[in-house]
């Protein structure tokens, strides 16, 4: 639990894996759910701490973000993407990339970060801190190319990439240890993934999520958003590919990892 402009983050472990969050401004008594993976943990969360919901907000379409939705409703306002509309929930708001919209006393800016789903979105909060990434940036990782491109996912990332290093990066799942073995396999010698890796271990074998994650850290880390840099192509014996083809070829070795 995080406190950063009156506005407290939890964390809700769902399903398996998955990762749905809550924000509560204490102030009107707004409470915002980001992703619905299923309704009893982020139910119980709620009673809790006596929270009512305002607003869900989706990310995309996938069962694993929305099956919980329809039991958390009650009069929550429900925002999601437009261009994914026929296949979300009954929406109350439908947005696209350069929309803001207000979420609990929070500015909050949407952009399209297709490539694990075409229409994928990210909820960006600036003065809080927080971008909800889901399956787009991972804690060292994206997510698998379902329907888009790796030229979509590597423009995603380098959207993602540009906002604020301090930004907190709420991503959807506890994958982070399998992350963690593939992006030690291609930057074995990264002090900054060595050291993540032995932390990532502590938190897992403590119980303790390791979502969110600070942007800081990914940029150091994760190999999605390093596909660029001249260091990383050289470890990967690629020092003369384009930044697409070494984000293609990382996110491929990743599939057959
Ligand atoms: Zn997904
Ligand atoms: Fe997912």
């Amino acid at each position: 639990m995080t406190k950063t402009n009156a506005v407290e983050l939890v964390v809700v472990p769902c399903l398996q894996d998955n990762y749905a969050f809550l924000i509560h401004d204490a102030t009107t008594g707004d409470t915002a759910l980001i992703d619905a993976p299923d309704a009893p943990p982020i139910q119980a969360e709620l009673d809790a701490r006596g929270w009512t919901l305002t607003d869900i907000l989706i990310t995309h379409h996938h069962w694993d973000h929305v099956d919980g939705l329809e039991a958390l409703r009650g009069d929550a306002r429900v925002i999601g993407a437009k261009a994914d509309m026929h296949r979300l929930p009954n929406l109350d708001i439908a947005v696209d990339e350069g929309d803001m919209i207000e979420v609990c006393g929070q500015r909050t800016h949407i952009f399209d970060v297709s490539g694990h789903t075409i229409g994928h979105i990210a909820f960006h909060m600036p003065e809080a801190g927080f971008v909800f990434t889901a399956d787009s940036l991972m804690a060292l990782g994206c997510g698998r190319l379902f329907e888009g491109t790796p030229a979509q996912m590597w423009d995603s990332m380098q959207k993602l990439r540009s906002l604020p290093e301090d930004t907190l990066v709420c991503s959807g799942h506890e994958y982070t240890m399998a992350n963690a073995r593939f992006a030690a396999s291609l930057d074995p010698e990264n002090p900054d993934l060595i050291l993540r890796i032995k932390e990532t271990e502590a938190a897992r074998a403590a119980g303790q999520p390791t979502v969110p994650s600070t942007l800081t850290l990914e940029k150091r880390t994760n190999p999605y958003l390093r596909a660029d840099l001249p260091e990383f192509k050289a470890v990967l014996g690629m020092p003369n590919a384009s930044d697409v083809d070494v984000f293609t070829h990382v996110r491929a070795l990743k599939d057959n990892f």
